[in-house]
């Protein structure tokens, strides 16, 4: 019985939806551009790392990766991305993103563990097996790794352009959490955003 109540349907408060039936900022990029400044300098930056480096108790990094290319367009999506095949856009994007990890990462202390480490996009799997391990392993190296069982270390995968053997290639590098884009599975609405994906291929 009391399984039964707790799948009684929600209330549906008509006053709390209206409430937050507006615009809201654009969420497909942390802070939301709404809070980027013009004033917020590379130094502003350096002396936050600093600061925050002075905390008595060494505090946690999260890291997000994004790698902006897509093998194919979504209608439906304002994600910062280049639609292209041609990998070699990669090896460019990979030269100047190994520059800065390994300038950024320099600046924090090496007791402060990488605890949340996401790669999103764009499309992370873009980038062939070896390319992937080999931006993890960098990161690897210049940051601390957490040990602890808790750590977060997420990928999107498109399923359309991804097999078991490259998601059990990150699952082994440290990846514990995958996600994947659904749209819907009603092939019309695929067809009208560009984003065909069998449930099979899922
Ligand atoms: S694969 Fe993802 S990031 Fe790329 S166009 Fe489609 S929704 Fe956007």
């Amino acid at each position: 019985m009391e399984n039964r109540a707790a799948l009684v349907a929600p209330h549906f408060d008509r006053e709390l939806i209206a409430r937050y039936d507006v615009n809201a900022p654009r969420y497909t990029s942390y802070p939301t551009a709404l809070h980027f400044r013009d004033d917020f300098s590379e130094t502003d930056l350096f002396d936050c790392i600093r600061a925050s480096n002075d905390d008595p108790i060494p505090r946690d990094l999260s890291t997000y990766i994004h790698v902006p290319f897509c093998l194919s367009p979504c209608f439906y999506c304002g994600c910062a991305r280049i639609i292209t095949h041609d990998s070699r856009k990669a090896d460019t994007y990979l030269t100047r993103l190994y520059r800065e990890i390994e300038q950024v990462a320099a600046r924090f202390d090496r007791d402060r563990r990488l605890a949340q480490l996401h790669f999103g996009g764009g499309t992370p799997n873009f980038l062939d097996i070896s390319q992937m391990l080999e931006l993890i392993e960098s990161l690897g190296r210049h940051f601390s790794f957490s040990r602890d069982a808790g750590r977060e270390f997420g990928i999107e995968l498109d399923p359309r352009f991804c097999d078991g053997e490259y998601a059990r290639q990150v699952a082994e590098a440290g990846i514990n959490r995958v996600s994947i884009g659904v749209q819907d599975f009603d092939p019309a609405v695929q067809q009208a955003v560009t984003r065909i994906q069998s449930v099979e291929e899922t």
